[in-house]
């Protein structure tokens, strides 16, 4: 049976407030009330669309409509993600099943997190950084998500990400974005991390 399922806005699992000094209430006022509501809404009204034309037999340009929901639904995933892996107790260093595969694939943590941000700051544009896993060759992978839907790994899943749009920082950092990606390494929730990896591998 077809379900009216929306998509929502997820609570945030701490006060607006509770990231600062690394991201300023303002900020994440901004960023989660405004952006991510927006992606959310996006989405929303494109199935609305879609369900309209499909019950009028109308015609839809199917390019510029899927174009337009893989890049909402991708943002709304992207953001529930993001929200997630940080956190104010968090920062440090990841420990357990993460620390070990991290050892593996890159040599140390210092590498992998040298090797991550590097790549954050190659971003070209708007996008997200992310780590992801793949459970054939057991390899961790960094990637680029360009926007909100290009350049993934299809289905690979996704460990962490890090929000590199303009609007996650410009009202803290301005120009100066690799002091947000020094002030992500404070706030990562290396636990969440960690428990994304075990659960992808036990599948
Ligand atoms: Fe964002």
């Amino acid at each position: 049976m077809k379900t009216n399922k929306q998509y929502t806005l997820p609570s945030l699992p701490y006060n607006y407030n509770a990231l600062e000094p690394y991201i300023s209430e303002e900020q994440l006022r901004v960023h989660y009330d405004k952006h991510h509501v927006s992606y959310i809404k996006g989405a929303n009204s494109i199935f609305e669309k879609l369900e309209n034309a499909r019950r009028e037999k109308k015609d839809l340009d199917m390019g510029s409509i899927l174009k337009k929901l893989s890049f909402n639904v991708g943002g709304h995933v992207l953001h529930s993600l993001f929200w997630e892996n940080i956190d104010p107790k968090g920062g440090g260093e990841p420990s357990g099943k993460l620390l070990e595969t991290i050892k593996e694939e890159f040599g140390n943590f210092d590498r992998f997190k040298e090797e991550f941000t590097r790549s954050t700051m190659a971003i070209e544009g708007s996008g997200w950084s992310a780590l992801a896993y793949d459970i054939k060759t057991e390899k961790l992978l960094i990637m680029h998500i360009q926007l909100h839907n290009k350049d993934i790994y299809p289905t690979f899943p996704i460990l962490m990400v890090l929000d590199f749009w303009e609007h996650a920082y410009y009202i803290d950092y301005k120009n100066e974005k690799e002091k947000f990606i020094d002030a992500f390494w404070n706030i990562v929730n290396w636990e969440e991390v960690n428990k994304r990896l075990e659960n992808t591998m036990r599948v």
